[in-house]
């Protein structure tokens, strides 16, 4: 991994931490601390209010670390191939190395041969040289004695003789002695030219010997050299790979933080929202034909829109009436408008389930023509004939009646007629 993708990866990381303290918000860095070992989650929540956005914002962060660990896991894998790669080759080199430095062993050995064998040559004609020499030397000793007989006349050598036949002798003597020095010397010199020639020879052997065990070292040290390449760059590879792991391993433990966080953050928002949801009194509000509606429960969620549509439990496409919202057992259902409650039905009261049709269900009359319907209910704070205000609580979310989970069913009626309530909510 070059340098520049290392510091963008730190960079990465260090940005990502950062992200997680500023979520914690304006709380001391005390409670920085405490928000970090999760448990003691709670003192920051009683301090903090949690939106939906910051929960969108650690899934954006505990995301962003989860890519930048994938990245991180498939450098890994590149880098793994790449030192399995060096590791066959380094196996190879070594392999060649064992084969490289047999052969030396044995050309090391042949060398040393050679190189005996030159100085045997050498001995054999350094001893032919001294036989040569020798032979030469006695053979001038006796050519002095013959050069004294020579410088006498054959009369002088026949006054020096004992008899004629010691002169005969003694000529004889003299010629013999020259024919078989010429011989030995002729051989001695073949000798010598012959020792001359092997040792030339076996110099010429060992140095070639030599050339080759040159040549063959030559290979090994380049060998050794390539060796010492490879063990560097499997070094270098095997501490890139322990970096890589280690960043990976701590953005995975900052992506498992964050969702740790993102849990206590949903836990913590879904309390404020079932603590919201419970102190509901109405909120904004829309005036339509003269009278201000709000709508009747905390939650805003439309399960199920007003119009056409095909009943969940019957199968059958026929008018909804009314619109669905989407509550929790007991969360409070207020009045959307003030009036007089007109008509209360409790036949299951206290339950969540139950009863037939719109279940426990109230309808109370705004003037103008105007009512509004609460279905589903499980149980109903109010009696008929009650007049009641604008975000007053008249009753709690139930799936009684033809239900098939917590929700208000929420109708308006004009003059007996069903309107679409959702343009009646602000
Ligand atoms: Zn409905």
């Amino acid at each position: 991994m070059d340098m520049v993708v290392r510091k963008h990866l730190f960079k990465a990381l260090t940005l990502t931490m950062a992200m997680g303290l500023i979520l914690t918000g304006t709380v001391s860095s005390t409670d920085k601390a405490l928000a970090y070992d999760g448990i003691s989650m709670s003192v920051v929540e009683l301090r903090n209010k949690v939106s939906q956005a910051d929960i969108d914002k650690a899934k954006r962060e505990r995301d962003y670390a989860r890519n930048q660990a994938r990245n991180a896991s498939s450098r890994l894998e590149s880098l793994n191939s790449q030192r399995t790669g060096l590791e066959g080759e380094l196996a190879n080199l070594n392999q060649m190395s064992a084969e490289q430095q047999a052969q030396y062993e044995i050309i090391s050995g042949q060398l040393q041969a050679a190189l005996e064998a030159k100085a045997a040559a050498l001995d054999r004609f350094i001893i032919a040289q001294g036989n040569l020499e020798d032979q030469q030397e006695l053979f001038a000793q006796r050519v002095g004695a013959m050069f004294e007989f020579q410088n006498k006349s054959t009369l002088e050598v026949l006054l020096e003789s004992d008899s004629i036949a010691g002169f005969f002798t003694n000529l004889e003597i003299i010629s013999l002695i020259a024919d078989s020095d010429n011989q030995a010397i002729d051989q001695l010199q073949i000798a010598m030219d012959e020792a001359q020639v092997a040792a030339d020879q076996a110099m010429a052997e060992a140095d070639n010997m030599q050339r080759i065990a040159d040549e063959k070292q030559a290979e090994l040290d380049e060998l050794e050299r390539r060796i010492g390449v490879t063990t560097e760059a499997l070094e270098s590879i095997s501490t890139e790979i322990t970096t890589a792991e280690q960043e990976r391993d701590q953005l995975n433990a900052e992506a498992a933080r964050l969702d740790q966080r993102i849990r206590d953050l949903t836990r913590q928002y879904q309390n404020q929202q079932a603590a919201a949801a419970a102190n509901y009194s109405g909120g904004a509000t829309k005036v339509v034909s003269g009278v201000s509606f709000t709508w009747p429960v905390a939650s805003r969620t439309i399960t199920d829109p007003y119009g056409p549509r095909v009943h969940p439990i019957s199968g059958v496409t026929k008018m909804h009436t009314g619109l669905d919202i989407g509550s929790s057992y007991g969360a409070p259902i207020v009045a959307a408008a003030s009036g007089t409650v007109i008509q209360v039905n409790l036949p299951v009261p206290g339950r969540n389930t139950g009863g037939t049709g719109y279940g426990n269900y109230l309808i109370i009359s705004h003037g103008n023509g105007i009512t509004t319907l609460y279905g589903h209910c499980r149980n109903i704070y109010v009696s008929s004939g009650q007049t009641v205000s604008q975000g007053q609580k008249i009753a709690e979310v139930g799936s009684t009646g033809s239900s098939t989970g917590p929700h208000l069913h929420f109708e308006i009626r004009v003059n007996g007629s069903t309107v679409n309530p959702r343009k009646y909510l602000p």
